[in-house]
């Protein structure tokens, strides 16, 4: 069959890794089809994803600031929330971005194709338009179809008020009681919206601590927070039973200090996200899946099909977007013949909480698993101008340093805008750069950025009274 597009490079999948390679191919005068199921481009990340449950958790802090104002000395009276307002709010940020985009792919001649794409062959992609069947003929394809919510067997997906995180973010109403099953960054981050938009929300989490992978010390002010406004969080508890009443959705748990059954309003599932490699005929272009629906990739994000690359979630973890459009970026310079390589050191994660959590590199739980000599500086809020002044002052910042070289390897940051002041340390890190040239960089005061150089002169002993 003849070919209704064909291109140099082919993307398939428009998030954050797939609209960056097609940018950076089509800026490197290639010419690119960028094949995308949805009506708008930019993913998950765009449409039900960062971005969204961004402006919700916006929302989310306003109520809060203003709940606490009262120790400042300013009342403010309890939230009326209007739902359909603050719905199209998030949509009209989600819009603004997307349309944005829109923008940019038409700017740089970026062809755009509209529907669910598959190979057929290793030079050919199948895409079902409204139009019907169209072929995309490629010379090279980079391959971003992202990833998607696990969806738990055996639950009654069929009743609305059982949600994944697409759900949660439509926004719907608020109900009374919620449970988030999953303690991670994206179960989390919804349960603070809807707590402050109202909801009593009870948290259950399989592992023993919440948000897994972070050092417990880094999640012990937030969930001391938490704690406090959630109905209840339940660690090393297992869901095993979600019923459709009328009522609600019964719930039976399993655990040392496992609830009986309740009955809640709403439940949303956030258990992780899954590849969506094996969804795509990657067979048919000789592309290797593995069972879990990764796809292996090399520095330069090639597949073992020499002209084709995968990038994003569906290479592996972490699944997070500055990931996906680092390597959209390298995977559309190979294209274009660079010799470009995915070289980062390490990829910071944040959870927008509030507090918010941000960590980067090795964290302390992995340097003591792995017998790495380390050292750290910690450099806690109360002893912050800049947090006392904002009434937080429940953080702190943590640097891990290699004990042999003084080089930063890794930090943990809690507080208000944790995710911002992480990046300093992941340059830090990228830059090889050693305690003292931390403690010796002028940090602006009164700020909380301070916090990383003292906590860099605490490690070298140049501070020792905080108080
Ligand atoms: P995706 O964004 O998953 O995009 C893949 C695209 O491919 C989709 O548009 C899909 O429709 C399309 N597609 C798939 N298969 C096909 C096909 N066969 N044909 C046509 N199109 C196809 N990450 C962060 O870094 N920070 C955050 O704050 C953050 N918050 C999040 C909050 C939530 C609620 C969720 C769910 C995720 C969040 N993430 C966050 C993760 C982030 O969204 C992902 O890591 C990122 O979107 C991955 O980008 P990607 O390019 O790999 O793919």
């Amino acid at each position: 069959r003849k070919a209704d597009f064909e291109c140099q490079v082919a993307v398939l999948g428009s998030g954050p890794g797939g609209y960056t390679a097609a940018f950076r191919a089509a800026d490197l005068d290639q010419n690119v089809v960028l094949i995308e199921r949805y009506d708008t481009l930019g993913g998950v990340c765009l449409n039900v994803g960062c971005i969204p449950s961004k402006a919700l958790l916006h929302a989310a802090r306003v109520i809060d600031e203003a709940a606490h104002s009262s120790e400042l000395g300013i009342e403010f009276g309890p939230p009326k929330i209007t739902l359909d307002k603050l719905r199209s709010y998030k949509n009209g940020v989600v819009a603004k971005l997307t349309g944005g985009l829109a923008g940019m792919a038409k700017q740089r001649k970026v062809t755009r194709v509209h529907g669910n794409g598959k190979f057929i062959s290793a030079n050919e992609i199948e895409v079902e338009t409204a139009d019907g069947k169209k072929i995309v003929c490629f010379e090279k394809c980079i391959i971003a179809a992202g990833s998607q919510a696990v969806k738990l067997p055996g639950l009654p997906w069929e009743d609305k008020r059982l949600m994944d995180s697409t759900d949660a973010l439509l926004l719907e109403e608020i109900p009374q009681r919620l449970l988030v099953v999953g303690g991670g960054i994206i179960g989390l981050e919804m349960a603070c919206v809807f707590e402050a938009l109202g909801a009593k929300v009870t948290v259950v989490e399989l592992l023993d601590q919440l948000m897994p992978g972070a050092d417990v010390d880094l999640v012990k002010p937030l969930a001391t927070r938490l704690g406090k406004r959630y109905e209840g969080i339940f660690l090393k508890t297992k869901v095993t039973k979600i019923e459709s009443e009328k009522k609600g959705l019964k719930v039976t748990f399993e655990g040392e200090k496992a609830p009986e059954p309740q009955v809640y309003d709403r439940v949303l599932v956030a258990v992780g996200r899954s590849p969506n490699g094996g969804k795509i005929g990657a067979e048919a272009a000789g592309v290797q899946v593995s069972d879990r629906g990764f796809i292996a990739v090399d520095k330069q994000m090639r597949t073992n099909v020499a002209h084709i690359f995968a990038i994003g979630d569906l290479v592996g973890n972490p699944m997070l977007a500055h990931k996906a459009t680092h390597e959209g970026k390298v995977a559309a310079e190979v294209c274009a013949g660079q010799k470009s390589e995915f070289v980062a050191r390490v990829i910071p994660s944040v959870a927008y909480t509030d507090p918010e959590v941000a960590w980067v590199g090795v964290t302390e739980s992995e340097a003591k698993k792995s017998g790495i000599a380390y050292g750290k500086g910690v450099f806690p809020y109360a002893a912050s101008g800049r947090a006392i002044g904002i009434n937080r002052t429940e953080g702190f910042t943590k640097l891990i340093f290699d004990e042999a070289t003084h080089r930063i390897i890794g930090a943990g940051i809690t507080g208000p805008n944790a995710g911002d002041l992480i990046s300093e340390v992941a340059l830090a890190i990228e830059m090889g750069a050693e305690a003292a040239d931390i403690g010796l960089t002028i940090h602006p005061h009164p700020t909380l950025s301070e916090s990383v150089g003292m906590a860099a002169e605490v490690y070298e002993g140049t501070i020792t009274d905080l108080y």
